[in-house]
């Protein structure tokens, strides 16, 4: 079979991560991780003491000297910036609004998208992020857009933080969540959206098996058509 893109977008806390690495491993294909390098430009801006908001050139200084790569440690995915692993830090709540900051910003969504072009080139690849199916690979085999009720996702999510040892409270998971969304959706330039030829899947009323089962019957009744 020729290689293959399958593009999962949604919004924060739908399961895209989990089920992702789940089904690329199933498929024994790789997997791109997109808001993982938005969250290690957002770390590495944070820590550099940069406002990850504002187009500015030590910004863009910065992130064009910076080297993103994943390795595979124990097993597992892990994303490196300068040759540190930051896997642990960029799942920090004040990352993920600083990588939505960041994530707004033209020159940084162009920097990423090459880059994430690149590491598909000539394979297949599951990638999940806000514009696979639309602006990154907007001719991917297969699209799925994953999606929960708010209070669900936030649900998961508060829950996930708990056993992290995170002590934020589910209201302020909810409204950060809210914010994020919103501003994922309203950005000028590659907003979350679902593609038009993609499948929506629900996971409200699902639970994890359901889901990685639900994506999965999709992706293989598609791949049956392109073979
Ligand atoms: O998926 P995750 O929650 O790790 O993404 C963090 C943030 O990175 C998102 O809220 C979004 O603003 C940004 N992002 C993006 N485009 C992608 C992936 C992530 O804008 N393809």
């Amino acid at each position: 079979m020729k290689p293959y893109v399958v593009a999962i977008d949604g919004p924060a806390g739908a399961g895209k991560s989990t089920l992702a690495k789940r089904l690329a491993k199933e498929l024994k294909i790789a997997y791109i991780d997109t808001g993982a390098m938005y969250r290690a430009c957002a770390l590495f801006a944070i820590e550099s003491g940069i406002n990850p908001k504002v187009d500015s050139p030590k910004l863009r200084a910065l992130l064009s000297d910076a080297e993103l790569d994943f390795r595979t440690v124990k097993g597992e995915q892990h994303i490196f910036l300068n040759n540190v692993d930051v896997s642990r830090e960029i799942r920090e709540p004040h990352i993920s609004t600083g990588a939505s900051d960041i994530s707004a910003l033209p020159f940084v969504r162009d920097l990423l998208v090459s880059k994430q072009r690149e590491m598909a080139q000539g394979k297949s690849v599951l990638m999940d992020g806000r514009d696979i199916g639309t602006n990154v690979f907007p001719d991917a085999e297969i699209k799925i857009f994953l999606t929960a009720q708010v209070e669900e996702r936030a649900k998961r999510r508060f829950l996930e933080l708990q056993q992290k040892g995170d002590s934020s409270s589910f209201d302020t998971v909810l409204s950060e969540m809210i914010a994020r969304d919103e501003q994922d959706k309203k950005r000028a330039y590659a907003p979350l959206k679902q593609a038009e030829d993609a499948q929506l899947i629900d996971t409200t009323d699902l639970n994890p098996e359901e889901s990685f089962e639900a994506l999965l019957s999709h992706i293989q009744n598609q791949l049956d058509t392109l073979s």
